[in-house]
């Protein structure tokens, strides 16, 4: 059940201390056909909807060799989500559990990442299906899946030392 802000039985909230600026970028906008969150899906599936990845100036260029891949990694910024609820009880039935132990958008910086089926590129716009965000969410970062991704540099001695 998507939570408006509210308590449920069980849950916990904690002051949340100041914020520390990790110096995060948003480096595009994501846009999906969901305007509510009470009908985005849970999860993404590859039979979804297709959905664009808008990317801002100066990281255009940045999209150069997406379009190698089968699927990418996209972390988003879930922006309207609340910070401060430790223990959570996602079937408001008043069992709860830690916000680590969930994939809830409820957690203490609110980063979400699904795995995606790239659609195509369009200039400055990727394309994909699998996506379950608000239409307007920040977009972090995009990656190959790493399944698909190999390493480019040959490992270097001391790559695999522990101390
Ligand atoms: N796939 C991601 C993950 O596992 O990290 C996100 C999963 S999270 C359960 C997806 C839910 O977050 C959606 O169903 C919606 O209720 C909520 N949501 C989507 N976009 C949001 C946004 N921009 N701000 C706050 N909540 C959002």
């Amino acid at each position: 059940m998507v939570r408006e802000g509210e308590i449920r039985p069980g849950e916990v909230a904690i002051e949340m201390p100041p914020a520390r600026d990790a110096g995060l970028i948003f480096i595009g906008r994501i846009r999906t056909p969901w305007t509510s969150r009470l009908m985005t899906p849970r999860q993404g599936r590859h039979d979804g909807p297709v959905c664009r990845l808008e990317i801002f100036e100066p990281w255009v260029r940045a999209i150069k060799g997406v379009d190698f891949y089968g699927n990418l990694e996209v972390l988003y910024w879930l922006h309207q989500s609340r910070r401060d609820l430790v223990l959570q009880s996602p079937k408001s039935n008043g069992k709860t559990r830690g916000a680590f132990s969930l994939r809830s958008p409820v957690r203490p910086n609110p980063i979400a990442t699904s795995i995606v089926k790239l659609v195509g590129v369009e200039g400055n716009v990727i394309l994909v299906r699998g996506l379950d965000c608000l239409d307007g969410t920040p977009l972090l970062d995009v990656k190959p899946d790493r399944c698909e991704f190999t390493p480019l540099a040959p490992p270097q001695p001391g790559d695999f030392e522990t101390e």
